[in-house]
């Protein structure tokens, strides 16, 4: 197998496109297994049908990455669907698209495996197939393309997608996934062929395949896989690898329990991850450990499907937040159903940081809620405003939903009792309501999966109402494009017709369908699809299904039986409520067993078992107390002027993403950093300059303060340690300076830079572009700027205004990008010689006052070559910056003894 190794194929052309990181890899945490001769591991790859950055917020994406390459004949590696720009890169380069750890191109794998969350990813999941040169339709694969595999909670009707998958896995993959795949993996290696291991899947009791029968595989049903270790077994690492730009989720997620007690009749995932399991609090707490010392995290989700139903969810936070109160770690709880919400727990949550409030009422009428199987108090949300209010938030958000199978009158509809409830709670609590308003969507394996679906034209004219009756200021109202829940119908809802209306839509040009934004663009071609369907694709969506008709996800099973439906169903129709899930429930749908159920009971019981907190924090002190990480009252402090490199795929990484992976960095690497003030205190780091993206460095140079100092040796080593291989620092200072006088800042000190410009193989000399009139203001003895052309390599010394217009002159000179012209290499980073008046005499001066006097402390400076000025290689117009904070050092070292003696 050819791998593709995109810095070299790309090269600088990579920065023509947006976030060029999520296309080279290389992240902390990623997982390279090297390919060997005659290697025979079972090549697989994870892919997500949404780009990095969304799919690097995904947890399913990384348990399955880390579940599979745990096993020793498995080789897992991520790919992501490519946005427009780096799609026509790599059209232009006849680049087929490959997988971000070493490059396999897709082709060449054994398997490729879709993670689906939502239905309309299908959209990205043939962009994926489509640039990794796989025949999008399976009767056009061959036996040398891999086994195209699927899963997730948006594939629980394969139906539509029957046309593009192989196979489908129904239910959560650490529920025996990963094992499955070891068999293929061991097939492989004794030489199966692709046949041989597609029928070993087609027998596995969850998989889904389109000719799925008793004789042939043994089930003629695929039934959801359940994990039945969520509770005992230690949590999947799943925050590797950490991402190298900020994800749409940029912040750490512990999952403390999967499933939902509370059984809503319209929700498909309450369904699909039955029953409820929680995690107890020790796993929790050893989670949270690695979440902020080995991944570096400052915020963190406490996820489920309703976090407000863990048992103790109050107490949990309540210890979470003494423990890491003096770390400024906050904790959020993304979804809280309103009636687990209490007054003690908003307490808790108001503790560290505001994160929004978020209410899902989907209804505030009583008697249709009823028939959701849900309870909202209006006098509690009431409660709970007022109480958040005095608390510092100012505003909250609501989820509704239009289109509920409910029986309306004229004077009693969706979007008025909506508008009225909204009007009226305003009015009491006096916030600011954020609402948002979808389309429901009758989704498969669910109570009302039978139900009709109301039209885009209907949806319009009840958010119209909700959108023209709440008024603006004290609201703001959010709906969804009506016709997008038409489309994710399809997807979801669809029959086997429907796989080829989304493949004419594909090749019709729709991408990347799950955003909106594109959906709405595309409508057109959907449109065209649907017309040249052959059948009524519209009112096939919509219809309401016959209860004994055959549905088309009825070879699924996801647990419940079609009866369990059916009697929802009826109780929906008596607006009767359906207890929640415990612990020996009497109104059993099939899911619980003697090997996996509720475990509530055993939870609220282990939970005064966790770990005795000591209420000290991580420096042995009263959490809560003086933390010496902050720069009050420190007389001494220290800072730490150090260079580090930019190479290997680190010049693809922004200054905004290098920030953020030293902030990581410096909080796993308990170095004894000082942090800012506030609510989200940051390292008191600073940066000389900004690289511009695509440019290689060997000399960036920035720094630390710190409230102790330590040796430079193991302040590089403890960083290099928590950086990516792309990131490292070679050289580091670490002086005492006192914190009675401002620091000179290194951008203050920063005079220019030297590049290496390597001109890319046709460009012509640059020679001509130095006779030109824009040229010699470059060569002109007042601009301060050097030039030493060898072959096509051009060495400069810039000063660091010029940097821009240089690149500007060139790209107009040659009528070309920068990145079609040269490579950029900056060779090092050039600092002024004299700031704030220092003159040389002065520091000599410094320099023999201290080398006279002794300074106890300061020996390791007076060792500095910076005292021997006659070495010092500085020209008139520049230095280097560690000869420049030698000195800085000295000077700060002679006013700290001038302190000491007064
Ligand atoms: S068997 Fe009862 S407790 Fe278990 S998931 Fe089903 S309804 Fe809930």
């Amino acid at each position: 197998m050819t791998l593709i190794n995109p810095i070299e194929r790309f090269g600088s052309r990579l920065i023509s496109v947006q976030n060029p990181s999520t296309y080279t890899g290389g992240e902390i945490g990623s997982i390279v297994k090297p390919h060997a001769v005659n290697d025979t591991l079972f090549n697989t790859a994870i892919a997500f049908p949404d780009t990095y950055t969304i799919g690097m917020s995904n947890q399913a994406i990384k348990i399955i990455y880390q579940g599979l390459n745990k096993k020793k004949d498995i080789r897992c590696e991520r790919v992501f669907c490519p946005e427009k720009d780096f799609e026509q890169l790599l059209t232009q380069t006849d680049t087929p698209l490959y997988t971000l750890e070493t490059g396999m191109p897709l082709k060449n794998l054994d398997m490729l495996c879709f993670s689906i969350g939502y239905e309309l990813g299908i959209t990205g999941a043939l962009s994926i197939l489509e640039n990794g040169k796989i025949p999008l339709l399976k009767k056009d694969r061959r036996d040398d393309d891999p086994i195209i595999f699927a899963g997730g909670v948006g594939a629980t009707n394969p139906a539509p997608f029957s046309v593009f998958f192989d196979a489908v896995f129904i239910g959560e993959a650490e529920g025996g996934m990963f094992e499955l795949f070891e068999k293929l993996a061991l097939m492989k290696k004794q030489g199966a062929s692709k046949k041989e291991i597609l029928e070993e899947l087609a027998r596995c009791p969850n998989v889904w395949t389109e000719d799925m029968s008793v004789e042939k595989c043994g089930h003629a049903k695929a039934f959801r896989a359940v994990y039945e270790g969520f509770d005992s077994d230690e949590p999947i690492e799943s925050f590797l690898p950490l991402p190298n730009i900020k994800t749409v989720q940029n912040h750490g997620v512990v999952e403390i329990m999967r499933g939902c007690p509370n059984g809503c009749r319209f929700c498909h995932a309450g369904i699909y991850y039955r029953p409820q399991r929680a995690r107890s609090k020790k796993t929790i707490f050893e989670y949270v450990d690695k979440l902020v010392n080995q991944a570096g995290y400052k915020e963190i989700s406490l996820t489920s499907l309703s976090s407000a139903d863990y048992p103790d969810i109050g107490g949990l936070l309540r210890e979470l937040n003494n423990k890491y109160r003096a770390k400024n770690i906050s904790f959020q709880l993304p979804s809280l159903k309103v009636n687990s919400f209490t007054l003690p727990l908003l307490e808790e949550l108001s503790e560290v940081r505001k994160s929004g409030l978020t209410f899902a009422v989907e209804t505030p009428d009583e008697a249709w809620q009823l028939r959701l199987n849900k309870e909202v108090y209006a006098q509690h949300l009431v409660d709970l405003i007022n109480e958040a209010k005095k608390k510092g938030w100012n505003k909250a958000k609501f989820y509704f939903m239009v289109g509920l199978p409910f029986p309306e009158t004229e004077e009693k509809t969706e979007e008025k009792v909506i508008v009225d409830f909204m009007l009226d709670l305003q009015k009491r609590t006096g916030i600011v309501c954020h609402v948002n308003v979808g389309t429901f969507i009758p989704k498969p394996h669910t109570p009302y999966q039978w139900v009709r679906q109301i039209s885009p034209e209907e949806s319009d004219r009840k958010l119209r109402y909700i959108r023209d009756n709440l008024p603006k200021g004290r609201f703001k109202v959010g709906t969804h494009d009506v016709s997008t829940s038409y489309i994710e119908a399809l997807c979801s809802r669809g029959d086997k017709r429907s796989g080829m209306v989304i493949y004419n839509a594909f090749k019709k040009g729709v991408r990347l369908d799950a955003w909106e934004d594109h959906l709405r663009a595309d409508l057109p071609l959907w449109e065209e699809a649907f017309s040249e369907a052959g059948y009524d694709v519209k009112a096939e969506i919509l219809r309401e299904r016959s209860k004994d008709e055959k549905l088309p996800w009825d070879d699924v099973s996801l647990g419940p039986s079609k009866s369990f439906y059916l009697k929802e169903w009826e109780k929906n129709e008596k607006e009767l409520l359906t207890p929640v899930c415990k612990p020996g429930c009497d109104h059993r749908c099939g899911v619980c067993s003697n090997k996996v159920s509720v475990n509530t009971d055993k939870i609220s019981q282990e939970v005064y078992k966790s770990e005795q907190l000591t209420g000290l924090n991580e420096l042995n002190e009263p959490s809560g107390s003086y933390d010496r990480r902050s720069e009050m009252n420190i007389p001494l402090i220290w800072r730490a002027v150090f260079r580090f490199t930019k190479t290997n795929g680190g010049q693809f990484i922004s200054h905004l993403s290098s920030i953020e992976m030293f902030n990581r960095a410096i909080q796993k690497s308990g170095l004894p950093v000082i942090y800012t003030a506030g609510f989200n205190p940051l390292p008191r780091l600073e940066f000389s300059s900004t690289l511009s993206l695509g440019t290689v460095s060997l000399d960036e140079i920035a720094s630390v303060v710190m409230y102790e100092g330590c040796d430079e040796k193991s302040f590089i080593e403890k960083l290099n340690k928590e950086l990516p291989s792309f990131i490292q620092i070679n050289h580091a200072f670490i002086f005492p300076v006192t914190n009675q006088r401002r620091r000179e800042s290194l951008s203050a000190c920063l005079w220019g830079n030297e590049y290496e410009y390597t001109f890319n193989d046709g460009i012509s000399d640059v020679k001509g572009f130095f006779e030109t009139e824009e040229g010699k203001k470059f060569t002109d003895k007042s601009s301060l700027c050097s030039f030493e052309l060898k072959g096509n390599v051009l060495k400069c010394v810039l000063e660091f205004h010029k940097d821009r217009p240089f690149r500007n002159a060139l790209e107009e000179y040659y009528g070309k990008k920068i990145f079609e012209i040269v490579s950029i290499k900056k060779i090092h980073t050039l600092a002024k010689p004299d700031i704030m008046g220092w003159t040389p005499e002065l520091n000599k001066e410094y320099a023999q006052k201290i080398k006279s006097e002794g300074l106890d402390g300061a020996n390791r400076i007076v060792k500095a070559k910076v005292l021997q000025p006659e070495q010092n290689t500085a020209s008139e117009q520049y230095t280097d910056y560690f000869e420049l904070y030698n000195r800085i050092a000295l000077v700060n070292a002679a006013l700290i003894k001038q302190r000491d003696e007064m």
